[in-house]
């Protein structure tokens, strides 16, 4: 019998996926996953449901999550969502890849990081700009921008 971490729930071994590996002798030896089966399928069903959701109800979701965390305001609908074809900030193309983030994926930028995602404070840009910007102000971003054009000798 083993307890599934995420359910809690005693189940015997075959409840468990096995995880099989080498030792240094090279014998076969599994461990068992910390999840039972049913969690593991539920969790996939879950990642499912969230990739078949439209981008604009995804990046809702990650901001009302984000939002929640660090308890900054959120009251976006998809409606307030408008994805261009490009990054405003840096021109490249916002590709959706449901599930993986790449440099081009959609994200959610807080114009004025303070004020939360509210309607009017959102715009949608490249992740890799989102990441680039991260919370700096613009002087911040122009100063590093310069650093980077002439860096000291
Ligand atoms: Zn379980």
């Amino acid at each position: 019998m083993k307890s599934c971490r995420k359910c809690g729930e005693d189940k015997p071994e075959d409840a468990f996926t096995k995880s099989w590996w080498r030792d240094q002798a090279g014998n076969r030896k599994y461990t068992l996953r910390l999840d039972c089966k049913p969690c593991e399928n539920s969790k996939k069903d879950r990642k499912a449901i969230y990739r078949a959701l439209t981008i604009e109800a995804r990046l809702i979701y990650g901001s009302r999550n984000r939002a929640q965390q660090t308890g900054i305001p959120h009251n976006l609908t998809a409606e307030d969502i408008i994805i261009p074809d490009v990054c405003p900030a840096l021109g490249i193309p916002l590709i959706d890849t449901p599930g993986t983030r790449t440099d081009n994926s959609p994200s959610l930028d807080k114009i004025i990081p303070s004020l939360g995602y509210v309607r009017g404070n959102v715009a949608v840009i490249s992740w890799r700009a989102n990441r680039l910007k991260n919370d700096a102000s613009p002087l911040e971003l122009e100063r590093l921008a310069a650093y980077c054009k002439t860096p000291p000798q």
